[in-house]
């Protein structure tokens, strides 16, 4: 009755993290080349052709580069939104499963998801409530410009946060951007700055809250250390459990919620 969390890697040149239930497999987000994203499963022992279901959360490619490819070469279930397939010129019909927002999908026996819709410029993005069904569930979210009152809320039954911190303030504010894309990237549409992230976290603090995992940091206007110190000096009193980062390089590690299947242990 366990769900893992294994983060692929994170970063604008790519995102995927593999979400396992006792009997699903499930892909959110494909933004790797097709073969460093086989590469990364295979170095966890994980066969690609296993995945049952991959999960687009919105067509920029940092999130769904492979994702069609790897739908048809693994014989996966690839589903998105409707806005998300048609920027992505795939067909409903055969092509994706489409969901709307706050609709929840049952991907396996033992596996759904809640899309929750949050805003980003120019997608119409969905951040993921991942369930068991027996109590478990983990959020992934990344790429919005603020959190909204519903996503706030369903992140409340979270003991599993993936989320983004994207840039740090001064980094982004003294960096090489051109203006127009400082304030598109600080904007309501764009991603969320260190500190905007340790707020959101702040008000999730819960004892039922056992992981955090920052991801999506800019590699230009972010550092893991200044991402981690700000989320640790919001939470840090209060939070017992673990955070770590998701970077551009991974497979980096696997969170449990619940008792770990042996076999999956052996495999990863
Ligand atoms: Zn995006
Ligand atoms: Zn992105």
């Amino acid at each position: 009755m366990a769900l893992s969390i294994t983060h692929l890697g994170s970063g604008s040149r790519g995102n995927s993290v593999l979400l396992q239930s006792d009997e699903t497999n499930l892909l959110i987000d494909c933004g790797f080349s097709l073969r460093q994203i086989e590469k990364r499963l295979s170095i966890i022992g994980f066969s690609a052709h296993e995945i049952d279901a991959i999960v687009v959360s919105h067509h920029h490619s940092d999130h769904s580069k492979s994702a069609a490819r790897a739908s048809e070469k693994w014989n996966a279930r690839l589903y998105s939104n409707l806005e998300t397939a048609m920027r992505l010129g795939l067909s409903p019909i055969d092509q994706v499963r489409t969901f709307s927002s706050l609709e929840r999908i049952q991907i396996g026996p033992d596996l759904s998801i809640l899309p929750v819709p949050v805003p980003h410029d120019d997608a119409e993005n969905v951040g993921l409530i991942v369930s068991n069904g027996k109590g478990r569930r983990a959020a992934v979210v990344t790429d919005l410009g603020e959190a909204t009152t519903e996503l706030m809320r369903h992140l409340e039954g979270c003991q599993h946060i993936s989320i983004e911190a994207n840039y740090d303030w001064n980094r982004l504010m003294n960096g090489p951007y051109p203006q127009s894309l400082k304030q598109r990237i600080s904007g309501r549409g764009g991603h969320l700055s260190n500190s905007q992230t340790a707020e959101i976290l702040g008000e999730l603090v819960h004892s039922n809250l056992s992981s955090i995992v920052l991801c999506h940091l800019s590699e230009k206007n972010n550092a893991p250390h200044l991402a981690e110190s700000e989320v640790l000096l919001e939470i840090g009193e209060e939070f017992k459990g673990d955070l770590s980062i998701s970077t551009q390089e991974g497979p980096e590690f696997t969170h449990w919620l619940g008792q770990k299947d042996p076999e999956l242990i052996t495999r990863g």
